[in-house]
């Protein structure tokens, strides 16, 4: 069959490892995942009550315009309703904006490590990547303009970045979009929006009205802690979400996720407990760190990323057999560091006695 050729070797997405799977590997009772940035809180009580007493009907299409959703999300947001576009998971809005835009003779410029997804999506399309790697941790915004050129068609920021944690300044993002071509889309990645309280951080709202060519995605799939149902949605100027509306697929998000979305956006009390519960978190682990002289990267997200100072592989197995499923990063482009899920005031600190025993047995810790 006539594949497009850029598929060749390539490999599905490696999702961090299920629960299920490592009770089954390692015998083991009791496990706990902190691998993907799920929100260990779960979600609102309010969905919950939702799921037990509700009536859809699942014989009909869902509602491919979100209407309520729309609605009850602009009123949030403090845009117009006409401003958003709801994915299948932020994950689908990247795939819509690649396909949109991305083709053979154009390129994409992103930071390395970070969010695999742009990159995978802009092969399939046939774009050049143009990827330009971190310095400590951050967007080195000026060398990611340097690789703009007249065949740019989409720059990527994810901010905070995944798997660093790390926020782009405020100033610095302000200037990078000023100096941007109009003609290249600025996709602003914010899954962890919910979750950054660094005070210096305004919001890009404020960029999107100014800009024509900036598209801002977030998701119910991390604080609102829906990953399950798979929401999550673009904010831009109309004519640009207008010009991106005939990609997405006619009746993308269910009508469960529509309904528990829009509910979870009526508790905004709980993720305020969610943020603070995180930042308590963020002090475990700092903490950590500091008494154990190894680097972590400042989060804005409610994961963070450590230094091991062993095989990030070696130490992910042995976490694993003491029941913490994380991610390598090797994995993730930052060997000699593991990615971790904030969790519950428990969870860190069990988390924390386990990996200490591992970097004890590894003789990194005295
Ligand atoms: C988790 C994550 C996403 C994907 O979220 P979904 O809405 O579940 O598809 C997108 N971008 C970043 C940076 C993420 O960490």
């Amino acid at each position: 069959m006539k594949w497009k050729n850029q598929l060749t070797g390539m490999k599905p997405y490696q999702p961090g490892r299920s629960i299920d799977e490592v009770k089954k590997m390692y015998n083991l009772e009791k496990i706990d995942k902190l691998a993907s940035n799920e929100n260990p809180f779960g979600c609102s009580p309010k969905v919950q009550e939702f799921l037990d007493n509700q009536t859809i009907n699942y014989a009909l299409y869902p509602d491919g315009y979100a209407g309520n959703l729309r609605q009850a999300l602009a009123k949030v947001v403090g845009v117009e309703e006409t401003q958003l576009l709801f994915g299948n998971g932020s994950d689908e809005i990247i795939m819509m904006i690649s396909r949109a835009l991305l083709q053979p003779g154009v390129n994409t410029v992103m930071a390395t490590p970070t969010f695999p997804q742009y990159r995978h999506n802009a092969v399939i399309d046939g774009a050049e990547v143009r990827e330009v790697q971190l310095v400590n941790g951050n967007h080195d915004l000026q060398g990611m303009l340097d690789q703009i050129d007249i065949n740019t068609a989409v720059v990527w920021l994810c901010s905070p970045n995944n798997p660093t944690g790390t926020l782009i300044e405020q100033d610095k993002l302000d200037e990078f979009i000023e100096k941007m071509p109009k003609d290249v889309l600025v996709v602003l990645d914010e899954a962890y929006f919910e979750y950054i309280t660094a005070p210096s951080y305004r919001s890009s709202i404020e960029l999107i009205e100014k800009h024509e060519n900036v598209i801002v995605l977030r998701t119910f799939s991390k604080a609102y802690g829906l990953a399950g149902f798979r929401i999550g949605y673009a904010v831009a100027q109309e004519e640009l979400i207008n010009r991106l509306d005939p990609v997405r697929e006619p009746f993308n998000n269910t009508s469960n996720s529509q309904a528990v979305a829009f509910i979870a956006l009526q508790d905004p009390s709980f993720i305020e407990t969610c943020r603070i519960q995180n930042e308590a978190g963020k002090k475990q682990f700092a903490d950590f760190a500091t008494q154990n002289r190894l680097h972590m990267y400042p989060t804005q997200g409610n994961f963070v990323l450590i230094e091991v100072k062993v095989d990030s592989d070696l130490a992910f197995e042995n976490l694993v057999k003491k029941g913490f499923i994380i991610r390598s990063g090797n994995a993730l482009g930052t060997p000699g560091y593991i990615r971790v899920t904030i969790g519950t005031a428990q969870q860190n600190k069990e988390f924390l006695q386990r990996l200490t025993e591992v970097l004890r047995d590894a003789e990194v810790l005295a």
